[in-house]
């Protein structure tokens, strides 16, 4: 991707805005998981080391909308949950150094830093100006500011005052690290692909993912896998009895069309061959492995069978590039995570032998460190929403803000 990123310009002296991803699970206080903290780190460190002062900034939560229900239904509402606090503290602990925490998502008192000083703003989301965009909350937040840094992959997909509006207040606004790395795949993958370029598809649903198949059928992705729950409506529509497995009915039209484009595309379309089902009546003790047609009309498809799994798996030898979105099935609930795992292990055996693995999604994500699996892939897309969205070959706002090089 042709934007600017930190590593382009000079940070000495300068006091620089990073807009983070700093929305952990936090409990009573406690993190309880600060991988997106550590994923902060490379980008951070690099502008201390360069000399900059640094302004971290991050949403944490939806406070508003939940102070608005909580206002609705009568239950109680505890600010303190939403706190960037405890955050600056983690951080403070993976840095080595002091991060100052500041109680206001606009001021910090810029003139007393000095080069090398990191400080970190209350959550951005406390302030209705943020998720409007309000170029008065923009400005307040570019106040003092010399460079701008976008790190915060995740959401830029949003026009929010922190991810778009302050960079009409800014002169320079580039990409962080992760950010960087986010573009260089993805960008790569959609536009640029070495093939051959397999993506495999999944989830729970056709209508989340429609945008992202048309837009890997539009750039001649080699072969297109689909499973998940997301295969049923395409088995139904085709005229196969699908049981009680979840499906789509209003979208049934358009995964003929689907199927239709990839074929006019030459795009090879593998939908799975088998299933693994439960009877509706009996699902704990019921699972076997039955052929695409569901001659029992009680049953529920939960996973991909045995022999898609290996059918998916050998689609992927020789691959160069791929790109996997959804889950294979209902991969929280063993054993129906038995398909996911033997598709996240084939990825990361192509990848092995040389292809550029990248997975994205929320769920996705989770099974690939589920089955242990994420140091053998490539990368690691930390966006869901706005990686899919990347993918359907939308512009980001919070992308095309950024400076070009
Ligand atoms: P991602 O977050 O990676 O984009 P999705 O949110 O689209 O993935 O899909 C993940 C969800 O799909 C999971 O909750 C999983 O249980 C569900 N799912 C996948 N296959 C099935 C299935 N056959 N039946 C029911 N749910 C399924
Ligand atoms: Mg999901």
């Amino acid at each position: 991707m042709n934007k600017k990123s930190i590593r382009d310009i000079s940070l000495y002296g300068k006091a620089v805005f990073i807009r983070v991803d700093f929305n952990v699970p936090i409990k009573d206080g406690r993190i309880e998981d600060d991988t997106r903290i550590r994923g902060a780190l490379p980008t951070i460190k690099y502008a201390i080391e360069q000399g900059a002062k640094v302004v971290l900034a991050s949403h944490l939560g939806r406070p508003l909308k939940d102070k608005k229900k909580a206002e609705e239904k009568g239950t109680p509402y505890d600010p303190s949950k939403y706190s960037l606090r405890p955050v600056a503290e983690r951080l403070s602990d993976l840095l080595g150094r002091t991060v100052s925490f500041e109680a206001d998502a606009v001021f910090s008192p810029l003139a007393t830093l000095s080069e090398g000083d990191v400080v970190m703003r209350e959550n951005l989301r406390l302030d209705p100006g943020e998720e409007k965009n309000d170029p008065d909350f923009a400005k307040q937040l570019a106040e003092g500011i010399d460079v701008y840094v976008n790190d915060a992959f995740g959401t830029a997909h949003r026009a929010h005052a922190s991810t778009e509006g302050i960079t009409h207040f800014v002169d320079t606004c580039v990409a962080g690290l992760l950010m960087e790395k986010e573009l260089e795949f993805l960008g790569k993958a959609l536009n640029d692909p070495e093939r051959p370029f397999v993506a495999i598809l999944g989830g729970a649903k056709v209508s989340d993912k429609i945008p992202v198949i048309e837009s890997l059928i539009e750039r001649k992705v080699d072969k297109l896998l689909i499973g998940g729950a997301m295969a049923y409506t395409f088995f139904k529509a085709q005229g196969y009895t699908v049981g009680k497995s979840l499906v789509e009915d209003e979208m049934m039209p358009k995964a003929l069309e689907i199927e239709a484009q990839a074929k006019a595309a030459g795009v090879e379309f593998l939908l799975p061959t088998d299933h693994q089902v439960v009877d509706s009546y009996d699902p704990l003790n019921s699972r076997k492995a039955i052929q695409i047609e569901f001659t029992n009309a009680g049953l529920v498809g939960l996973d991909i069978g045995p022999e898609t799994a290996t059918v998916f798996a050998n689609a992927l030898e020789g691959a160069k590039t791929i790109v996997w979105n959804g889950p294979m099935g209902m991969f929280e609930e063993k054993p129906f995570d038995e398909g996911t795992i033997a598709i996240a292990n084939a990825v990361a055996e192509a990848t092995d032998k040389g292809a550029i693995s990248i997975v994205g999604g929320g769920d996705s994500v989770a099974a690939v460190n589920q089955a242990g699996l994420a140091d053998r892939i490539s990368h690691i897309s930390t966006g869901g929403g706005a990686t899919l969205e990347f993918l359907a070959g939308d512009v980001l706002p919070g992308v095309a803000a950024l400076d070009d090089k």
